[in-house]
């Protein structure tokens, strides 16, 4: 490696500090410092450092060499660069940085000891001052949520902690998160394994801001999709079995991990999707669990022609789109004299849409409980044709009263689903790729998530609320 003159400088003790407080790293180490090692070889002008700069970084002088062979061109517009580096100790680092031009701070003083993370870090450098030395992107330490304290609470705006990264994990900035009626289960301690303060929240849409590791598939800057599964321990039996959404230890996003209903999130990269691009991010939010999740009980329900959803909220208005799109007749059964809601199912193509106790005109071939309600079971069951299934997509359901066994008898079927897998959600983007989903929602502003979670408890909603930052 030669050196370049231009680009031995010391890194200013503030960009230092904030590098250091960066949770961006797995195994302790902290990330960002390749990064930082590229800002400090960048000229003055804004031009980046060619092959070879050195930079000298918490004492020690790095030398860098640009991996992906483009050291020395102009950084006028954004590049993404990718940069190894050896430390003045001998350890070797990869770093890759999104340059807009890169920027340091030079000759600023003392510099302070700080560790060359031993794996690729990536961190976003943005500069909007092209020719000035800038500091990288400020990463926040902290975010505001809105938490659930305990059950039967109300949601509190609380700004929480965020904790460094693990090597799978993803910090995003939250543009959008939809409200879910399993966050009402959340709230109202119904649901046995969640954790308590939680920040609910499980139909994320976000931007990347910091990746913890380099296997993770993200970049800086992409947009991401959180669901409600959060995280399966791969070595159970039913992970082992190919039902991760049964794991044993499975984490739950806006459950027994913090959710989105903040703004920022951290979420295992592994779980994430990416989205059809034709959604804003806004639509998009309720795609990942009404759509997901509808999307395995949509499945579950098999491929008759007539199929009867129960409870017309975020998930069915979906589903019946997709239905629709593929030819099958859907029959929408709501609250009783929920006039609104049946004219929006036969507004999105319902070929019928009444009462929930209601007799339809044609028998159903499947039906979906939506509605949390266990009374919906043999009213679905009478409803529904010999060998037809009755899928129960609720995480939470009230009681299912007894029913005479001729409901049943005929080889009808009654089953739930529970949670996703992964390929649910892959499967069903492609889909929602295809087929233009026209997601109803109501938007709310973070601070205002009481007043959706209780229009969602109301049955007042016409599709599905979602909470908007910005
Ligand atoms: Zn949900
Ligand atoms: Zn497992």
């Amino acid at each position: 490696m030669r050196p370049i003159s231009q680009a031995s400088r010391v890194v200013s003790p503030s960009l230092l500090s904030h590098v250091g407080s960066q949770p961006l790293a797995g195994n302790g180490a902290r990330a960002g410092v390749g990064a930082l090692a590229v800002a400090a070889a960048a000229g003055t002008d804004g031009t980046p450092a060619s092959d070879g700069a050195s930079a000298i970084v918490g004492g020690r002088t790095a030398l860098l060499s640009d991996e992906s062979g483009d050291a020395g061109r102009g950084a006028s517009s954004t590049t993404l660069r990718r940069w190894a580096a050896t430390s003045g100790t001998g350890r070797k680092y990869q770093a890759t940085a999104i340059v807009n031009p890169i920027i340091a701070t030079p000759n600023a003083g003392r510099a302070k000891r700080i560790e060359l993370p031993p794996a690729r870090a990536r961190l976003p450098i943005s500069a909007s001052c092209p020719g000035r030395y800038h500091a990288p992107m400020e990463l926040p330490s902290a975010t505001r949520a809105m938490r659930i304290g305990a059950p039967h609470s109300r949601l509190t705006l609380e700004t929480v902690a965020l904790p460094s990264l693990g090597p799978q994990q993803v910090l995003l900035e939250v543009s959008a998160c939809g409200v879910c009626r399993t966050d009402l289960h959340v709230l109202d301690g119904e649901l046995p394994h969640a954790r308590y303060p939680v920040t609910p929240g499980h139909e994320i849409v976000g931007r990347v801001l910091a990746v913890g590791g380099p296997d993770v598939p993200f970049e800086a800057g992409e947009r991401v999709g959180v669901p409600w599964l959060g995280f399966t321990c791969g070595e159970c039996r039913y992970c082992k079995l190919g039902l991760e959404n049964l794991c044993e230890r499975a984490g739950f996003t806006g459950c027994t991990l913090d959710g989105g209903y903040a703004e920022h999130a951290i979420a295992d990269a592994r779980y994430c999707f990416r989205i059809p691009d034709r959604y804003d991010d806004a639509h998009a939010a309720p795609l990942l669990c009404a759509g997901l999740i509808g999307y395995r009980a949509y499945e579950a329900a098999g491929d008759g022609r007539n199929l009867g959803l129960y409870g017309f909220g975020a998930a069915a208005h979906l589903l019946a789109q997709m239905a629709r799109a593929q030819g099958r007749q859907v029959f929408a059964f709501t609250r009783r004299g929920d006039d609104a809601a049946q004219r929006f199912a036969l507004e999105l193509g319902a070929v019928w849409a009444g009462d929930s106790e209601s007799v339809p005109p044609e028998e159903l071939d499947a039906a979906i409980l939506f509605a949390p309600v266990g009374a919906l079971v043999p009213a679905a069951l009478a409803a529904t044709r010999k060998g037809g299934r009755v899928v129960c997509a609720g995480i939470h359901m009230s009681d299912i009263p007894s029913f005479p066994y001729s409901l049943l008898w005929g080889e009808r079927t009654v089953t739930s689903v529970a949670n996703l897998t992964r390929e649910d959600g892959r499967e069903f983007m492609r889909i929602a790729a295809d087929v233009d989903l026209a997601p109803a929602i109501e938007r709310y502003a973070l601070a205002d998530a009481n007043v959706a979670l209780d229009r969602l408890r109301a049955g007042k909603l016409r599709g599905a609320a979602v909470l908007t930052t910005g």
